[in-house]
């Protein structure tokens, strides 16, 4: 059928937290069991079973915490660690100082451009103190990403970032983002914008959206989402994204969930240890048929060179 496709690299980005309710609200008292347990107990063994190389994006309360960042560090396998900003959560301007039973409501975007860029860059520093390397891979909180957050993380050496939703809207009292016309495959955004593509320009920042596949009588797409999509739909997804893409010669499928996701009740989703495993087990199966397909595991950085090399 003509289709140019060489390479298929299959990503996995985690929003990596402390614990919330099934409500989505943060655990009170706060408890980070899905750093503790879930990073290295349930989530990178199902990972190494099949060579898959997640990317855990890790947020203000977790790299505050001292035996969560432990964890961390004595993580063994293949992954990435980046960052992920709640940034009511983090100075200037900080909201909350303590997060237990509280939601993140803002989008980062809302904020002005230079505290957001100070935001960022204490995050950035937060990270650096706690693994003695900079962050190269990002998704804001909610989706809250605008142009200039892309600019700003540029400014900070950000490789990769992971916000954008395809044909998906988000809203919150002060601010609204709008992907609905977002490219689905990562793209070099075009400069001062975030859904527009442009060429490769030196260290621009790449955008690897999260993998959705429109639906026709629902307005919200289906991810490629353990627990949101079945294996089967998981598959059908991964074969729109090929059949929708056939110009391109490299192609990214990218999963993404939540770290609190593989702990009972610490969100909406998996409550009983039978629904955990119905999660793992889906999420594997998933991955293994990616790779029997022929596709590639990669971190989210990693993306930024093959794609500037493709485009
Ligand atoms: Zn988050």
């Amino acid at each position: 059928m003509g289709s140019k496709t060489q390479k298929i690299q299959v990503t996995v980005s985690i929003d990596t937290e402390c614990d919330h309710d099934p409500n989505w609200v943060r655990a009170n008292p706060l408890t980070f069991e899905s750093i503790t347990e879930g990073v290295p107990n349930r989530l990178q063994p199902a990972f190494d079973s099949v060579g898959a190389v997640p990317t855990y994006l890790l947020t203000v309360e977790v790299m505050e915490d001292k035996d969560s960042v432990d964890a961390l560090r004595d993580l063994k396998g293949n992954y990435e660690f980046g960052t992920h900003l709640h940034a009511a959560f983090i100075e200037p301007e900080k909201k909350f100082h303590d997060y237990a039973g509280v939601d993140s409501p803002d989008f980062q975007c809302s904020y002005a451009e230079d505290i957001e860029y100070q935001k960022l860059a204490n995050l950035s520093n937060l990270f650096e103190s706690c693994f003695a390397y900079r962050p190269t891979s990002f998704r804001a909180g909610r989706y809250g990403a605008n142009h200039a957050s892309l600019n700003n993380l540029e400014k900070l050496g950000y490789k990769v970032d992971t916000s954008v939703t395809p044909h998906i809207r988000w809203s919150e009292p002060n601010a609204t983002v709008d992907f609905r016309k977002a490219p689905e495959q990562p793209y070099f955004p075009a400069k001062n914008e975030i859904v527009i593509a442009a060429p490769y320009t030196h260290g621009r920042i790449l955008e690897a959206p999260v993998t959705v596949m429109p639906r026709l009588i629902r307005r919200t797409p289906l991810w490629f989402r353990p627990w949101f999509a079945s294996v089967d739909q998981m598959k059908k997804i991964f074969h729109y994204q090929l059949k929708k893409h056939p110009d391109r010669e490299v192609l990214n499928i990218n999963m993404m969930f939540h770290s609190m996701e593989v702990i009972e009740k610490a969100s909406p989703y998996p409550q009983n240890p039978a629904d955990v495993q119905r999660f793992l087990d889906d999420m594997v199966a998933g991955l293994d048929w990616c790779k029997q397909e022929g596709a590639e595991f990669c971190g989210l950085s990693d993306l930024h060179e093959t794609f500037q090399l493709s485009v």
